[in-house]
């Protein structure tokens, strides 16, 4: 099975948005095992849009659109399916009553115009949106599959997940009706070329299951992909490699697949029975943002004080005024004194600090931007670590949540093997 992605909007040819749908999709496709030839953007321009539909129904199996869903006259995604198709679009019953059924929720009043998106070609069946009000659409003919999906990113990712994947998982990918099972094992501390060295072999000689390294936000992953006859045939191939690989990689790998550092520490702090607190400076709120993402994570996570100024590290944390003086705010003393005056002040097991300099200004003699601070606190010890990062305001600031999580799941860890 051949695919191409369709992505339509004006304001993705103009850079206004950036098309991280087209890279989502990439990815959910490659890990499905098709083959996806082609990308294309194209504006909100019906005969435009038609002609890069049939360009991509002469040479593909799969189409995958994103985009022109809405309720407005520049929405033109149905309408050019329907051309297409050569097919006219049809008032669909079933598409309004899910339609007003979402508004009746968000407790909004319905507008006229949306009755547009309850339009669809005769041979379209309706993909529901759990998360807004376009529905999207699924047509099957002559052979090829056509899915159209809103542009709303969250939207299309809820839909992707629930309807489209499961359902693209029935379609043989391959002409041998071979199946294809991947496994992504997730490293930080080291970056993707330090990782490949360690398992360069495994790439160099691999056969099935292949084993590609990529990089990703603050770390690195190996995806092992397998293919056999059968799912039961794959999982086993896989965790053979696996064991390899863990034996390579085995104190820098935290996760598997959907993990991230926030669920694997949430798991880690829940078996323990503890709780954390964070004090942030220089991530702002990111850290707590991050752990605050995971469903239940009020079981184990007591609170942050955003502590941005001197101020309030004093009166929240009780960083004392010698010790600011003395070595400043972003210094190894300052990070040590607010991971353990979070946590004494919570209560909590476990405190978590973060200062640095994020940039563009406020660089002094031997503080260069970019420089970061910190500091875990646990029962029994306290651990600080520095960095210098070289991005701008934000990646810094990412960059010192990542560290930040990193120093705590390692933290974890260790008083896991202590225990
Ligand atoms: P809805 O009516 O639900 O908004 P739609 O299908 O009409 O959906 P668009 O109007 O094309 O979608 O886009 C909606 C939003 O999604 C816009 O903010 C747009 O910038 C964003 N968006 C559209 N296409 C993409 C894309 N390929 N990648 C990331 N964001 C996108
Ligand atoms: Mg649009």
């Amino acid at each position: 099975m051949k695919a191409e992605i369709i992505c339509i909007g004006t304001e993705l040819l103009l850079g206004q948005t950036a098309d991280t749908n087209a890279t989502y999709l990439a990815r959910e496709l490659a890990e499905l095992g098709i083959d996806l030839y082609h990308k294309v953007t194209v504006g909100d321009n019906l005969q435009r849009v038609i002609a890069i539909l049939q360009t991509a129904w002469a040479r593909a199996d799969l189409l995958i659109l994103s985009g022109g869903l809405g309720p407005t006259q520049d929405d033109l995604t149905r309408e050019a399916v329907a051309g297409l198709l050569g097919e006219t679009l049809e008032f669909q019953a079933e598409a309004w009553q899910e339609i007003e059924a979402y508004f009746r929720k968000l407790q909004r009043p319905i507008v006229t115009s949306n009755r547009r998106q309850a339009m669809f070609p005769p041979s379209g069946r309706l993909i529901p949106n759990p998360m807004g009000t376009a529905p999207g659409l699924l047509v099957e003919k002559e052979a090829h599959c056509l899915v159209a999906l809103p542009g709303v990113p969250r939207e299309l990712m809820a839909m992707w997940e629930q309807e489209v994947r499961p359902y693209l998982k029935g379609y043989p990918a391959q002409e041998d009706g071979a199946v294809l099972t991947s496994k992504t094992i997730r490293v930080v501390e080291i970056g993707e070329s330090a990782m490949e060295e360690k398992v360069i072999d495994l790439i160099q000689n691999q056969t099935n299951p292949t084993i590609a390294p990529y990089a990703g936000q603050g770390e690195a992953c190996l995806r092992l992909t397998a293919k056999s006859g059968s799912e039961a045939e794959n999982l086993k191939l896989l965790d053979a490699l696996r064991s390899t690989v863990e034996a390579r990689l085995g104190q820098y790998i935290y996760g598997y697949d959907s993990d991230n550092l926030e669920t694997v520490i949430g798991r880690l702090l829940k078996d323990k029975g503890w709780r954390l607190a964070v004090a942030e400076s220089c991530t702002g709120g990111l850290i707590t943002h991050r752990i605050t993402n995971v469903p239940g994570s009020s079981a184990y996570y007591l609170g942050g004080i955003n502590s941005y100024s001197n101020q309030f590290k004093m009166k929240l944390l009780g960083v004392s005024e010698a010790t600011l003086a003395a070595y400043g705010a972003v210094s190894n003393e300052t990070a040590k004194a607010m991971a353990e005056g979070v946590r004494r002040i919570s209560g909590a097991e476990v405190g978590l600090a973060t200062t640095g300099i994020a940039g563009p200004g406020g660089a002094v003699p031997g503080k260069p931007v970019g420089l970061v601070y910190l500091a875990i606190a646990l029962p029994g010890f306290t651990q600080v670590e520095s960095r210098v990062f070289s991005y701008n305001r934000i990646g810094n600031k990412e960059a010192a949540a990542q560290l930040g999580l990193t120093l705590l799941w390692q933290g974890l860890k260790k008083s896991n093997l202590g225990n």
